[in-house]
């Protein structure tokens, strides 16, 4: 087994998929993830060109981040969105899967098509973890023995390769990890070779280079010792291990108008924050109806608060974050940290980018945002270069530069 990167990447270029896998699977395990939440966080990891990651974009209204490492697929990745129409529901990330710079939390579900083996199972259940949001699901396809005893051609072709496991080990990985599973389901035979060995033979048919001779030598071992391996999906769900309150997030509703004001009262020491949000909700050019967000505690009052208004970068909209304010009582509990998630979540799926923020350096940088310098931003008055950050919301798209005009009631 010896063949250039460029070589292999030649060979899958356009192809579907990049691994087993179909569209009928992705929605068969994304039903026995159980039900998400509307509009549901969806980071879809090694997504090559992205076949699972339009599934579950259509299938669940909701937003669906793709990573890869390989530019190519992520721009074809791209191009089916925009063909299927679904353009404003995907991001695509070039990052690689062992260095996310998602916060904790921030999915509903995670998703993995033939990819986690780039990490190892055990490493992939391990550090995707905290990327779930409560209630959040992580489904994954690896591939494994069956069961029975596999012939020595298979033991091995895999020895070489990747070390197979059998289902009862990855349970046990999954347990070690702190997953409850709520599902196996073996992937159909027609799932390897529709869309990916049917399509990658075709490629290499009178192909006389090394990596032409490993796809032919994987395929031929599936034809022959098919019954030997499978790819399965976990679905798995994080047994819960803290007592961290659980936030429900929602937009302000006018019966909230009250109780945020309080809360900013409360929050900061003098009422000019309170006084602010209820300005910028008087200015039609500032206020951007869903973005100012609550948290709300379990026994029902408003815990934390996080608004989110128009700017302008450079002279062209953009998005200013602030006041963000958390009852007293309240506070160092992630009341803040859940409006905010939920204020820049909204903001994408309404196709926002840049948003800025002026604050604690130590803090904001948790979702995502870095020096606004980074982005040719800046503020027209003195301010720390690191306490004013920005964060692109949808990396694939361009982001304006220059000086930040803020809303009239800021008084900047
Ligand atoms: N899920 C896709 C692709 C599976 S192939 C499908 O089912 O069709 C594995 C993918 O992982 C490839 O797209 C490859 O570029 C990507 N990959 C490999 N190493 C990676 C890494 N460290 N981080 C992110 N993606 C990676």
């Amino acid at each position: 087994m010896s063949f250039s990167l460029s070589e292999l990447f030649a060979l899958h270029h356009g192809l579907p998929r990049q691994g087993p896998g179909s569209d009928e699977t992705t929605a068969r395990l994304l039903a026995l993830a159980g039900p998400v939440p509307p509009r549901p966080r969806i980071l879809d990891l090694g997504c090559g060109p992205g076949r699972s990651a339009l599934v579950l974009a259509a299938a669940t209204g909701g937003h669906v981040t793709g990573v890869d490492l390989h530019q190519p697929y992520l721009d074809q990745f791209l191009d089916s969105a925009d063909r299927a129409g679904l353009r404003a529901q995907v991001t695509a990330m070039r990052c690689s899967m062992d260095a996310l710079p998602f916060p904790d939390r921030s999915f509903d579900l995670v998703w993995c098509e033939g990819a986690a083996y780039n990490l190892g199972f055990a490493t992939a259940l391990d550090s995707w973890r905290r990327l779930l949001a409560p209630g959040g699901v992580l489904v994954v396809t690896e591939i494994e023995f069956t069961g029975t005893d596999p012939s020595p051609a298979t033991v091995d072709f895999w020895a070489e390769r990747y070390p197979l496991r059998y289902p009862d080990d990855n349970r046990e990985i999954a347990a070690a990890a702190g997953y409850t599973v709520l599902a196996h389901h073996r992937l159909p035979e027609a799932d390897w070779w529709s869309e990916y060995y049917d399509p990658l033979l075709a490629r290499v048919s009178g192909v006389d280079t090394a990596a032409a001779a490993e796809v032919r030598a994987e395929t031929e071992l599936r034809r022959e010792h098919g019954a030997d391996y499978d790819y399965a999906g976990y679905v798995l769900r994080p047994n819960r291990t803290d007592k961290t309150p659980m936030w429900t997030t929602r937009p302000e509703t006018p019966a909230d108008r009250a109780a945020i004001h309080a809360v900013n009262a409360a929050a900061f020491p003098t009422a000019e924050e309170a006084d602010l949000v209820d300005a910028l909700r008087a200015d039609s050019q500032a206020w951007i109806d869903g973005l100012s967000m609550v948290a709300v505690a379990p026994g029902g009052e408003i815990a934390g608060f996080a608004l989110i208004t128009r700017c302008e970068v450079g002279g062209e909209p953009a998005l200013a974050l602030a006041p963000c304010a958390v009852r007293p009582e309240y506070q160092g509990k992630g009341a803040g940290a859940a409006a905010i998630r939920a204020c820049l979540d909204a903001a994408r799926h309404l196709d926002e980018n840049l948003v800025v923020v002026l604050g604690h350096p130590e803090y904001y940088p948790r979702f995502g945002f870095t020096p606004a310098s980074g982005f040719g931003v800046r503020a027209s008055f003195d301010v720390p270069d690191e306490a004013l950050m920005a964060l692109s919301l949808d990396a694939s798209r361009p982001t304006p530069a220059g000086v930040i005009r803020y809303p009239a009631a800021f008084g900047v």
